[in-house]
C-alpha cells in the first residue's frame, strides 16, 4: 500500500538499520526497511549455497565483534543473542565474539517480525508534506521520519540527489569518511583438509576462516579468505581465479584438484579507515537521519558503532515524535 504514512522508513538493513527498527518498533513505531541487495545483514554477510541438497555456508563479512557499550549489551541481552555468542581467539590482537552459526545469526534473529523490501535500491529522498523515498522500482514510500545507514559515501550520494538540508559543516565530515575495500575468497573443498583458522603475518591474506570453527555445521568443508586492504586495492580488478591461485600458492596443503568450487566477493566499503568522532548520529532539521558503523569511533567495532548509533538515531527520533 504505497499511499501509507510510515512512522519511519530506513534505508539499509544492515545490522545498524536492523537494530534502529528493532528498537523503534518496541515502541510501538511503524517503521519499514528497504535494502538493494537480495538478503538482510548487509556486511554482516554469511553465504549459504546448497549442493546435493546439503547445505555449504561462508561467512564473508565481519568476523568478530566487541560488546561493550551497555544499549548495544542489553539489545542483545533482551533479544536472547547472548546465548549464540562465543569468542573469537583467531585474531590474536582482536578479541571478539561472533555468533555460532555465522553472524548473519545477529541480524536474522533481530529483525524477526520486522517489515522489509528486499531488493529495491533508494534513488531518492525529498520533503513534503511527509518524506517520500522513491526506488530504482519506481515506488514511493511516505514517511514522517527517514533513517538512511548506507555508508557515509552512499548516503552522501543520495543527500546530493534529494532535497534534504544538511549542514555543511556534516557534509564535510560525511565526504571525509573513507572506506578500506575487501576482497574475500569463498572455497569450498571436495575433500576435508587439515587446516584450522589462522591470521598470517605479513600475508597478503589477513585472515583464513575454516568455517567449521565458527561451528557452522556442514557435510562440505568450506573456507573464507579475507584478503588485507592492500592487498584488496591494488588487485581489485583482477580476474577472480587470480586470488584462489594465490591463496593455494600461499596454502599447499589446498590441493588445486580438491576445490570444488570458489566464488569472489569484492566489498568496495568493507571497513571505515576514520570515524566522526563526537557524533553517534547525523540529523536534519526536518527529520532525515543518518547512523552507521563511521560514526562515534570509541575503541569499539564497528559492529557494536553501527549498532549503537542505529539505537541512538531511534532513540531521537522517538523523543521528538
Ligand atoms: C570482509 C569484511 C570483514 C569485516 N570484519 C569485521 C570485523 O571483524 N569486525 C567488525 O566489527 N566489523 C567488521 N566489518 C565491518 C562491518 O561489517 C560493518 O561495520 C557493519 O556490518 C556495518 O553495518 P551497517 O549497518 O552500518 O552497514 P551495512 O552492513 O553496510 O548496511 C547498510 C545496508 O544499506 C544497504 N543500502 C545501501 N545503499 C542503499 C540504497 N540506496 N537503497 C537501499 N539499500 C541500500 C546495503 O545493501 C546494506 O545492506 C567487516 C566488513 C567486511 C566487508
Amino acid at each position: 500500500m504505497e499511499n501509507k504514512v510510515y512512522d519511519v522508513v530506513i534505508i539499509g538493513a544492515g545490522i545498524s538499520g536492523i537494530s534502529a527498527a528493532r528498537l523503534l518498533q518496541s515502541k510501538g513505531f511503524d517503521v519499514l526497511l528497504i535494502d538493494k541487495g537480495r538478503g538482510i545483514g548487509g556486511r554482516m554477510a554469511t553465504r549459504r549455497v546448497s549442493v546435493e541438497d546439503k547445505d555449504v555456508y561462508f561467512d564473508y563479512g565481519v568476523q568478530s565483534f566487541t560488546v561493550k557499550l551497555t544499549p548495544v549489551k542489553d539489545l542483545l541481552h533482551r533479544n536472547k543473542i547472548d546465548r549464540h555468542m562465543s569468542l573469537w581467539t583467531v585474531e590474536k590482537n582482536k578479541r571478539g565474539l561472533y555468533l555460532r552459526g555465522g553472524n548473519r545469526v545477529l541480524a536474522k534473529i533481530l529483525s524477526r517480525g520486522l517489515e522489509v523490501k528486499k531488493g529495491e535500491k533508494v534513488i531518492s529522498v525529498n520533503k513534503f508534506r511527509n518524506w517520500e523515498v522513491e526506488t530504482d522500482k519506481k515506488k514511493k514510500y511516505h514517511a514522517k521520519y527517514v533513517l538512511s545507514t548506507a555508508p557515509a559515501i552512499q548516503s552522501l550520494d543520495l543527500i546530493n540527489k534529494s532535497n534534504t538540508q544538511f549542514s555543511n559543516e556534516q557534509l564535510f565530515m560525511l565526504d571525509s569518511v573513507k572506506y578500506s575495500a575487501n576482497i574475500v575468497l569463498l572455497v569450498r573443498m571436495n575433500k576435508k583438509v587439515e587446516l584450522k583458522s589462522v591470521q598470517p603475518v605479513d600475508k597478503d591474506i589477513s585472515i583464513v576462516i575454516n568455517n567449521e570453527d565458527k561451528g557452522i555445521k556442514q557435510e562440505y568443508q568450506s573456507f573464507s579468505v579475507i584478503f588485507n586492504a592492500e592487498y584488496s586495492e591494488n588487485n581489485y580488478t583482477k580476474p577472480d581465479v587470480e586470488h584462489l591461485w594465490n591463496f593455494i600458492d600461499e596454502y599447499p596443503v589446498i590441493d588445486r584438484d580438491n576445490v570444488a568450487e570458489f566464488n569472489i566477493h569484492r566489498w568496495k566499503y568493507a571497513q571505515p579507515l576514520n570515524h566522526i568522532e563526537r557524533y553517534s548520529f547525523f540529523k536534519n532539521n526536518s527529520g532525515f537521519y543518518l547512523s552507521g558503523d563511521y560514526f562515534y569511533g570509541n575503541n569499539c567495532s564497528n559492529v557494536e558503532l553501527a549498532i549503537y548509533s542505529g539505537m541512538e538515531a531511534a532513540n531521537d527520533i522517538i523523543n521528538s515524535f
